[in-house]
């Protein structure tokens, strides 16, 4: 019996080689704790390296959000206007503060909100007399939002743009890092994001205003007092000092992390791109990938089949692939929710599929993934 090849991820962890290290120093110093020196590195660390002048660390990149949208006075009866084409961890937390979620399709040109639907929706709400409390705009698989034609349809109305950059770390937008000039942004540190710290997130922003309120709001929201004193309430969203000490070997390695991850993407698009039938998600001129994931088009009536088929041709020969998000707007759970658009994200999702993309991935592997999915074609 032949054994099973080894396994190939969709997008593993990729130590650098210097967290052992860092964590060494955490231990050495027993901040075993949500907070200490490591966290304290870590956000500022992240500020030199995007050009942010806060951030907050915390426990995930939905905590991030959360905060965000509060300190944005979301509420009950409230509406944010969000990418349909995103992961649900984007819009959960608009439904945690009792508000309702309002999809906007993505444009084909960088498959992120669509600033012309955008534009569309902001008119019909402000019709209704009824203004959304945010504009919550995805950075998808990498790639940033057109950010200034989204706030150019928001700032007439004083509508506050929040970036899922979750997915962007590293990702440039007009030669600035992704989410610069949003009010805020989140990002991940989730293990299967480009960099990671095995789970976490983080707030950044050039208000300092609000990273201090969300600084507090993430350790239980105390008011100055030695004995514990609470006016309002907050949550337990701060990020381990351990978990901040990965981080920083992590963000040692951020710009080779984006180097190889746009090279594995150049790899797939020379070597499968002639394939009949076959396309990539396309860069926008607007910025740089971080091309954390290379998503894959079919067009099933020229290549021979759709992505399920390839896909499950790559999972019999032990590689991971996955479709591309389901639109929030397809989903059970948001059954009722309003959408603004056509069917490019439906679409998106019907023919796209999502390659292994890890950074340690070798050309034997490459190689690999690619010749299932040349033996695929017809
Ligand atoms: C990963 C992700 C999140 C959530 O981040 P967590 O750290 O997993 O909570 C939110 N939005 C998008 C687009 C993501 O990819």
């Amino acid at each position: 019996m032949g054994s099973r090849p080894e396994r190939i991820f969709l997008s593993p962890p990729h130590m650098g080689g210097n967290e052992r290290a860092y964590v060494d120093e955490a231990f050495a110093s027993n901040y075993i704790a949500p907070l200490g020196p490591q966290v304290d590195a870590f956000e500022r660390r992240f500020c030199e390296l995007t050009g942010f002048g806060h951030a907050v660390a915390l426990s995930s990149g939905t905590a991030a959000l959360h905060l965000a949208l509060r300190l944005l006075d979301v509420g009950p009866g409230d509406v944010v206007l969000a990418s349909s084409l995103t992961f649900i961890g984007s819009v959960s937390p608009v439904t945690f503060l009792g508000a309702t979620p309002v999809f906007i399709d993505a444009s084909r040109e960088d498959w992120n909100m669509d600033p012309a639907l955008l534009a569309e929706a902001v008119e019909y709400m402000a019709g209704q007399g009824r203004l959304p409390r945010a504009v919550l705009p995805t950075d998808l698989y990498g790639q940033s939002c057109d950010l200034d034609a989204i706030r150019e349809v928001c700032e007439p109305y004083g509508i506050p743009v929040l970036e899922d950059a979750a997915e962007a770390v590293g990702a440039r937008y007009k030669g600035r890092h992704a989410g610069l000039g949003a009010f805020a942004a989140a990002f991940s540190f989730n293990g299967n994001k480009i960099i990671t710290t095995s789970g976490g997130g983080l707030l950044a922003s050039d208000h300092r205003g609000i990273i201090d309120e969300a600084r507090r709001l993430s350790q239980q929201a105390r008011d100055p007092a030695a004995h514990y004193e609470h006016s309002v309430i907050g949550y337990n969203y701060r990020m381990s000092n351990v978990v901040a000490a990965i981080g920083l070997g992590q963000l040692d390695v951020l710009e080779e992390r984006v180097a190889r991850r746009r090279e594995i993407a150049a790899w797939y698009e020379a070597r499968l791109g002639g394939l009949p039938g076959v396309s990539f998600m396309p860069e926008a001129p607007h910025g740089r990938s971080n091309r954390w994931l290379t998503v894959l088009l079919l067009d099933e009536t020229v290549f021979g089949c759709g992505p399920e088929r390839v896909r499950l041709a790559l999972e019999a020969e032990n590689i991971e692939a996955r479709p591309v998000w389901k639109p929030m707007h397809m989903q059970p759970v948001f059954a009722d929710a309003q959408y603004f658009g056509g069917a490019v994200a439906e679409e998106l999702f019907r023919s796209g599929l999502c390659l292994p993309s890890g950074t340690a991935l070798r050309e034997t592997d490459l190689e690999r993934i690619a010749a299932v999915i040349e033996g695929c074609a017809r």
